[in-house]
């Protein structure tokens, strides 16, 4: 491949990580066999760099790689610890290296050809998209599926971060309830702007990940973080005595509702986070991704565009830029918005909105439980906020700031 001779491909993929590893597996699937398929990224993903937490019906292609899931989570206040019980549902783990072992399964299978070099320009003439590599290389594609990082096209009315760290604890002897996860326990200190909470996934009764999570705007020091995770375990009442720290995982992920463009040119595609599949009231992406990465693969195998359809319903967006804007400006508390749902409607309820599939019906019951005022509040200040945003200039978003990764030392 050089500067004269393009690599000419029906499908490039820019990114290779997690939308375009979901991707190349529901290619594999639907049996996408006929097309040229290049990935373009500057790493070839392996191994454990994040854990997946996610809920859905069970199903026969994701259960084989998940590590553990769950029937009953916990959510946890102050005030009380609830139960839920997620049938038909379940809670799943997903840890990345088996998702990345099957994708590379799937490229060899798709005889697709790697690029390991970071995509830079692309260049969109609306019937094939070139796209020219760091290293100066070109790649001539009749689609473009984009999933590098990028920060939204405009800054949001709202920017938040979920951002966090987690710790993979091994215990000496059992500490840990195979049997439940805690989804939320907002025992956490919360922060005087956002939200804080606690979660714990645990594998077995002596294997756990367990994390400190905050939604807010800005990200804590590494001593921060094993600090609010060390006092995390403590409420749990574990005995760090008893426990080694295996892995940490840390993660930045955008909270906002400023736009990521899912189609910014005709033959361009936007996956992933950068396509708008991280839900802003939650940063749950999962769900999303698998989705869309289904509904790309099914379209390529009846011949039709790859182009999916939007990660969330757009009044899923109105309703999560407004809650988002109660959270922020401190009409709510994020406890209490979290406690309420759970406590006025069945969990599979709640899930299912989060993941964007619910009716208009179940959405109005979902309202009905928050806190009237302060969303009545939030629900003006937004569409004030809009109507000022089109009498004025965009500003531009700021980059998603990458996580601050430190070592296991302090939490011995
Ligand atoms: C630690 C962590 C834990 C998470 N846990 C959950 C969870 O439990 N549940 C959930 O729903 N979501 C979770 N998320 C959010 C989301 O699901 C993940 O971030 C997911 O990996 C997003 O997939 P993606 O393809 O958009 O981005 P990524 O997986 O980050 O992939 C982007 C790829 O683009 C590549 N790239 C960068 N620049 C270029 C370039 N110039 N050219 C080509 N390629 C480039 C990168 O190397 C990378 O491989 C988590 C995120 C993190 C970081």
């Amino acid at each position: 491949m050089t500067e004269s001779a393009p690599l000419d491909v029906d499908l490039a993929l820019l990114g290779g990580g997690g939308a375009a590893s979901l991707l190349l597996a529901a290619l594999d699937r639907h049996g996408v066999r006929d097309r040229r398929i290049a990935i373009v990224d500057p790493v070839r993903r392996r191994g454990q760099d994040r854990t997946w937490a996610f809920w859905g019906h069970p199903d026969t292609d994701l259960d084989p790689l998940l590590s553990a899931s769950w029937q009953q989570v916990e959510v946890a206040t102050a005030a009380r610890r609830r139960v839920l019980d997620l049938t038909p549902l379940r809670y799943a783990m997903l840890r990345s290296g088996p998702v990345y072992d099957r994708a590379a399964e799937a490229e060899r299978r798709l005889d697709a050809t790697r690029v390991v070099a970071p995509a830079d320009v692309v260049r969109d003439d609306g019937t094939r998209v070139l796209v020219r590599t760091g290293d100066g290389r070109s790649v001539r594609a009749d689609w473009v599926l984009d999933s590098r990082p990028r920060p939204p096209s405009r800054a949001g009315r709202t920017t938040w971060l979920q951002h966090f760290r987690g710790w993979w604890l091994e215990a000496d002897r059992p500490m840990f309830d195979p049997a439940r996860a805690v989804l939320m326990d907002f025992r956490t200190p919360q922060p005087p702007r956002g939200v804080s909470f606690g979660y714990v996934l645990p594998v077995s009764d002596r294997f756990a990940l367990v994390e400190y999570t905050e939604f807010s705007p800005d990200l804590l020091t590494d001593a921060g973080y094993d600090a609010a995770l060390a006092g995390y375990r403590d409420l749990l009442g574990l005995d760090p005595a008893g426990l080694r720290v295996r892995e940490v995982e840390n993660g930045v992920i955008p909270m906002t509702d400023a736009p990521f463009p899912a189609r910014p040119s005709a033959r361009v595609v936007r996956l992933g986070t950068a396509g708008g599949a991280t839900r802003p009231s939650t940063g749950f992406t999962f769900s999303a991704m698998y989705r869309q990465a289904d509904q790309v693969a099914r379209a390529l195998a009846d011949g039709r565009p790859p182009v999916p359809a939007a990660a969330y319903p757009r009044r899923h967006r109105w309703m999560d830029a407004v809650a988002l804007r109660a959270l922020d400006r401190g009409g709510v508390g994020g406890p209490d918005f979290f406690d309420r749902l759970f406590d006025r409607n069945p969990a599979e309820r709640v899930l299912r909105f989060l993941d964007g599939v619910t009716t208009p019906a179940e959405e109005v019951a979902i309202m009905n439980s928050t806190r009237l005022l302060p969303m009545i509040a939030a629900t003006a200040g937004d569409a004030a906020h809009r109507v000022r945003d089109r009498l004025r200039p965009a500003r531009p978003a700021l980059a998603i700031p990458p996580a601050v990764v430190g070592d296991a030392v302090g939490a011995e």
